[in-house]
């Protein structure tokens, strides 16, 4: 494996020169906005709704993208192809870009866009076949009108406060709740529960950010014909779920067995969150952008 490529600055360079000035607001204050993606078998999965969700969160915060969606999506596709790379996790970071010490992003002439492809780290097997463990923690979701989940930046604080929560109770991932006490999401996960048949998932207006694949296993479950509502519930409703499960990029579709305690059922992995995790893993390597023109004829540019 030769050198990793990284795409900075309008041009790639070697990831051991791949630095950021210590004056870009991004590192000073977390301005700045970024996405998560995973490429499956040259497939960059949903790669459209990802750049939609980072041009979104960029307008939100008044930061222009120096390239529209079309070119972010060929620097994308040109970072997976130098990288020589078939499975992998892509970070697209836009952050403000240099300006002075004051917090004023006017003083930020030109936003620096990153995109970074590195090789997957796949959580352990035994997450998914036993489950995993969350606890509900004190820190409360950002109040929507006051910094919006929606929007992806580069300020993850809440998220980290949480995380350490998780990790002090000795537990795999947090359970957020907003400030009414209804359920959100995780650290950097969505949530569903599944009860009677039927699968729930917060809206995403009580504060949980709208992840692509929590879309992408509401299309699949549909699809297989449960009901899917979008609607409000409480730790309580958690408790007594026939299963629970989380999903995201990195994570995929994970279960929960054990929510602050609670044992989940039986304490397995549920039927329906293994059905929605097959159909899921069966989507992953055609809905996207595909990278190659055929698998044999690998274009390095
Ligand atoms: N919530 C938060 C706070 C996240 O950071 C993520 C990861 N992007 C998710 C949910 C899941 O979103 P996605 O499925 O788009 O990765």
């Amino acid at each position: 494996m030769g050198s990793q490529w990284i795409f900075l600055g309008g041009n790639f360079v070697k990831k051991e020169d791949a630095v950021v000035s210590v004056f870009d607001h991004g590192f000073l204050y977390g301005d700045g906005v970024f996405e998560g993606i995973r490429v499956y078998s040259g497939n960059v999965f949903r790669l459209d709704a990802h750049l939609k969700r980072l041009f979104e969160s960029a307008q939100s915060i008044m930061l222009e993208i120096p390239y529209s969606q079309e070119e972010m999506t060929q620097l994308i596709v040109e970072t997976i192809r130098k990288n020589q790379l078939e499975s992998a996790y892509i970070r697209v970071v836009v952050s403000r870009g240099k300006g002075n010490l004051g917090l004023d992003p006017s003083s930020c002439s030109k936003p620096n866009v990153i995109i970074i492809a590195e090789e997957l780290t796949m959580y352990p097997k035994e997450f998914y076949e036993r489950g995993i463990k969350i606890a509900s923690v004190a820190s409360r979701r950002n109040r929507p009108d006051v910094l919006s989940p929606q929007i992806k930046s580069l300020n993850y604080l809440n998220n980290i406060l949480v995380k350490l929560e998780a990790n002090q109770a000795g537990v795999e991932e947090a359970l957020m709740l907003n400030d009414q006490g209804y359920v959100t999401e995780g650290s950097a996960d969505n949530i569903f529960i599944v009860k009677n048949g039927v699968v729930y998932t917060p809206p995403v207006y009580l504060g949980a950010l709208e992840g692509i694949t929590r879309n992408a296993i509401i299309d699949v479950a549909r699809a297989k014909g449960y009901e899917v509502r979008e609607s409000p519930f409480t730790r309580h409703d958690v408790y007594v779920a026939d299963e629970v499960f989380l999903t995201g990029t990195a994570v995929e579709v994970i279960a929960v067995v054990d929510v602050d305690g609670r044992v989940i059922r039986d304490g397995k992995p549920g039927a329906i969150t293994n059905i929605l995790l097959e159909e899921f893993r069966n989507i992953v390597t055609s809905d996207g952008v595909a990278c190659y023109s055929s698998k044999t004829n690998h274009a390095v540019v």
